[in-house]
């Protein structure tokens, strides 16, 4: 009936919305939120691909091989990212076994 009908909700749907054009499976790469005694984390699986450059485990001091698939953790606060840390996958889970008063990276 109306031609500007469909035109109505470009002011409430922005194409570039948050989520809007991601699939809703979830898929390797996507953040989630991890609560631990120390504060809430954002943790990314990272695939492995071959970034041309390694990274130290701050569990395990030991280097993360290129191509090994891994997480990237941040704390989950505004500013959190510039923290990011990558992590060996075992060693981001036993990061709770730690104990308290070492430090979170
Ligand atoms: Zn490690």
């Amino acid at each position: 009936m109306s031609p500007r009908r469909a035109r109505r909700l470009d002011p409430f749907e922005r194409p570039d919305g948050r989520g809007a054009a991601r699939p809703v499976t979830s898929v390797p790469g996507v953040d989630r939120v991890e609560s631990a005694p120390d504060g809430d984390w954002v943790v990314r699986n990272v695939a492995g691909a071959a970034l041309g450059k390694s990274y130290r485990c701050p569990g395990c001091e030991q280097e993360i091989r290129q191509g090994l698939p891994h997480v990237v953790s941040w704390p989950a606060w505004p500013g959190g990212e510039e923290e990011r840390r990558h992590w060996h996958t075992a060693c981001w889970r036993n990061r709770a076994n730690r104990g308290p008063g070492r430090s979170r990276y």
